[in-house]
């Protein structure tokens, strides 16, 4: 495939920066969100404004969607005006949410009945990653496709790489998922015992994020929960989303994952107090409320 035009629906914070380097790569491009300001900053850069998911994939060759949960793609994709209305024979459809695999299953085997084939391709990098054009993309469904559209995947991600059928790429999302709360926990709990005992917490980020417990999580939000900054580039709503769909599939599979649900636990004590919109980093909130500390620098 030469350069397709391409259909790009959901311009929230991966969204907007993923289609901004589209546009950037010199693919053509029909956007468009639910939210009518999302669609301005892409229209400014020279794309197309579109009023639906059906004209946008009616428009295109490929489309691609990534929006907040299962129940949104299934709405953008098989609903009233959704993508499977304006897709012919030979659309692609590249879904890059994080959903349940079941339900990705069940939207491309919609789709396969039009002769539309689907990939399965959540990310993982966040804003900076999709900004920097070096997410991870952890793909399912048809090879042949996959290689087709790999140009495409390449302007938005640095790793990226085909697991299986349809679903499989979703179900890599979730393994990914596990390492970084556990992550984000382990730095939480790191600042919170330093914090506790009165330690200088920026020396203790700059010491532990050099050695053996340095991680690009630590890198990110470490200092942004000791600046207290908690604005959202992946929201703990979205996140407890993730947890959820962990569980689904551990329970699926008959496995424990204590430290998992630990995390998804402190996330939903946060969510309970209304600060599901705020960032991951504010998981901190919830260990400065069991150890009566404050994270601040
Ligand atoms: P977001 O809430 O910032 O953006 C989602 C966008 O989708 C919004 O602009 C919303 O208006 C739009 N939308 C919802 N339903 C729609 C529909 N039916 N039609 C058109 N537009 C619709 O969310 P985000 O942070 O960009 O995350 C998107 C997905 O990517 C989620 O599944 C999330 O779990 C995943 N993800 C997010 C991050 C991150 O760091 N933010 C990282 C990796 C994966």
């Amino acid at each position: 495939m030469d350069k397709p035009s391409i259909g790009f629906i959901g311009l929230g914070h991966m969204g907007l920066p993923m289609a901004s380097n589209l546009v950037k790569a010199g693919y053509e491009l029909t956007v468009y969100d639910i939210v009518e300001e999302k669609i301005e900053p892409l229209v400014k850069m020279g794309a197309a404004r579109g009023t639906s998911c059906q004209e946008v994939a009616d428009k295109s060759k490929v489309t691609i969607t990534i929006v907040p949960d299962s129940p949104d793609v299934e709405a953008a994709v098989l609903g009233e005006g959704g993508v499977i209305h304006g897709a012919s024979k030979g659309h692609v459809l590249i879904e890059m949410s994080t959903i349940a695999p079941g339900v990705g299953r069940l939207v491309a085997a919609a789709l396969a009945e039009k002769g539309v084939p689907m990939l399965d391709c959540p990310v993982s990098g966040g804003p900076p990653g999709a900004e920097a054009g070096t997410l991870s993309i952890m793909a399912g469904g048809p090879k042949d496709t996959f290689d087709e559209c790999l140009p495409i995947l390449e302007v938005m991600g640095g790793s990226i790489v085909h697991f299986g059928e349809n679903g499989s790429g979703y179900t890599a999302k979730l393994c990914n998922q596990v390492a970084c709360v556990i992550t984000i926990q382990a730095v939480c709990e790191t600042l919170s015992l330093a914090a506790k005992a009165g330690l200088d917490l920026r020396k203790v980020l700059e010491v532990v994020g050099s050695g053996l417990a340095a991680s690009r999580i630590m890198e990110l939000h470490g200092p942004k929960m000791l600046e207290r900054d908690y604005a959202p580039g992946f929201a703990l709503a979205l996140q407890e989303k993730d947890l959820r769909l962990v569980a689904a599939a551990a329970d699926e599979l008959e496995m424990p994952l204590p430290a998992t649900a630990l995390v998804h636990q402190l996330i939903r004590s946060l969510s309970a107090k209304g600060k599901g919109e705020l960032g991951t980093q504010a998981l901190v909130l919830a260990m400065e409320g069991l150890a009566e500390c404050e994270v601040k620098a």
